[in-house]
């Protein structure tokens, strides 16, 4: 049977549950999950046509596979991208939209606030190679301008960053790059497909880690690249097919069932981390709280004009309980917080539908040393919090017994 979905646009809720389905003859209701490595021909004539591109076949599937190609379409539907190719992890998609597109001799520029192994890339793996790497405040508009004044391949940026919360101006960075001959990268984990679009912002290239809100449950690993159809299928995809990051069909297929339900969780992360946002606001333990929809966050114009929700994280700072050491500033305080957490997890992962917090300068940003920590405003009482899907009463409830705990005296 090969229905076609109607030829209107359709909304996303829609093509996250009905996007790039592709039923075998079976007729089967739920997307079928194509476990295999190779693909066979009839004959050794459809086995030529295939290679010299004249059939259309799939023939390994680490060129492409089935199921990895029913996820691929459907988000390429969500972005309102031409193409879209799958890699096992987050890590490797941002690794081969750089690799794939960048020489010796090329320039990046980045914002400061990255991923840390999107950090260690530009930083430390891409000097290797002889691509030089410039890294600016992704909130100054004037140090992008600077930066940007010299040719340029490739500019990555991630908005909101991680954990600060912090917002890049994409149409002004975009329009920046492209006079430097640059192509923008978005890193899109955290506003999700959902709630920011960076190519109608004027990015060229978006990039995801699947692992995150669209498996959201917490079980597999996976990476996504998105852009137009020349870039995707001249510049990454003989990248990707002979290095060889393709992600498991089983995995693929675990995020393509977890996309059904990203609208609904995400909305409803969403509403949770507002609600939890001002509850923390109102507590004599937190010195600020940061998220990109509140009044007191400093760049909330600009978030509302470039995302259509404040996100599901929250990022806030405790203070120092009133028997810590000086020097040790809140990390004392930080630690009797999450340590008094009975609901909430400790854990460095985000998106998941169980809530979770991090202690930024001790885990995911430990390695980047204190002084860029203090230049990214990451202090040792900065907590980030992952908001799931649990009722957010029991979470304010959680979070308020172990304020007060991050409270007390020694
Ligand atoms: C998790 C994450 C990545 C890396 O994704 P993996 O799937 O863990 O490789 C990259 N960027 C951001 C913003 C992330 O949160």
């Amino acid at each position: 049977m090969s229905r076609s979905l109607p030829p209107r646009p359709l909304r996303p809720a829609t093509l996250l549950v009905r996007g790039g389905t592709m039923r075998s003859d079976q007729d089967e209701t739920s997307e079928a999950l194509f476990l295999t490595s190779g693909f066979v021909y009839d004959s050794a004539e459809q086995a030529e046509a295939t290679f010299n591109g004249t059939a259309t076949h799939f023939q390994y599937s680490r060129f492409g596979n089935p199921t990895v190609a029913m996820l691929e379409q459907r988000l390429a539907a969500l972005e309102g991208a031409e193409a879209c190719r799958l890699t096992a992890t987050g890590m490797a998609a941002v690794h081969a939209a750089m690799l794939s597109h960048l020489k010796a001799g090329d320039r990046v520029v980045a914002s400061r606030a990255l991923f840390g192994s999107c950090h260690w890339i530009v930083s430390t793996l891409l000097p290797r190679y002889g691509i030089e790497s410039e890294f600016v405040d992704g909130a100054d508009l004037a140090q992008w301008d600077r930066a940007l004044s010299k040719p340029t391949a490739l500019v990555l940026l991630e908005t909101p960053s991680n954990p600060m919360l912090e917002m890049v101006d994409l149409p002004a960075v975009a329009a920046l790059a492209h006079r430097a001959g640059a192509i923008v990268v978005v890193d899109n984990v955290f506003a999700t497909p959902l709630l920011q679009k960076p190519l109608a912002l004027g990015a060229d290239v978006v990039v995801y880690s699947c692992t995150k809100h669209m498996d959201g449950q917490g079980r597999v690993l996976g990476g996504a690249v998105l852009g137009s159809k020349t870039w995707v299928e001249e510049v990454l995809q003989p990248f990707t097919r002979n290095t060889g990051p393709a992600i498991s069909p089983f995995n693929a297929w675990v995020v393509l069932k977890g996309l059904e339900t990203l609208s609904l969780r995400v909305e409803a992360m969403c509403r949770g981390a507002a609600a939890i946002a001002d509850a923390l606001a109102g507590r004599k333990e937190v010195a600020r709280v940061l998220y990109p929809f509140r009044a007191d966050h400093p760049q909330q114009a600009l978030a509302r004009r470039q995302m259509a929700g404040g996100g599901t994280l929250v990022t806030f700072e405790l203070k120092p309980g009133p028997g810590d050491a000086r020097a040790e500033g809140a990390k004392a305080a930080a630690f009797r917080f999450c340590n008094a957490l009975r609901l909430i997890d400790i854990s460095n992962n985000l998106g998941d539908s169980k809530s979770m917090v991090t202690h930024p300068a001790t885990t995911t940003h430990m390695r980047i040393g204190a002084e860029e920590r203090a230049r990214l405003g990451i202090t040792d009482g900065t907590i980030r919090l992952s908001v799931g899907l649990e009722d957010v009463a029991d979470l304010i409830e959680d979070l308020d017994e172990a304020l007060a705990a991050a409270g007390q005296a020694r």
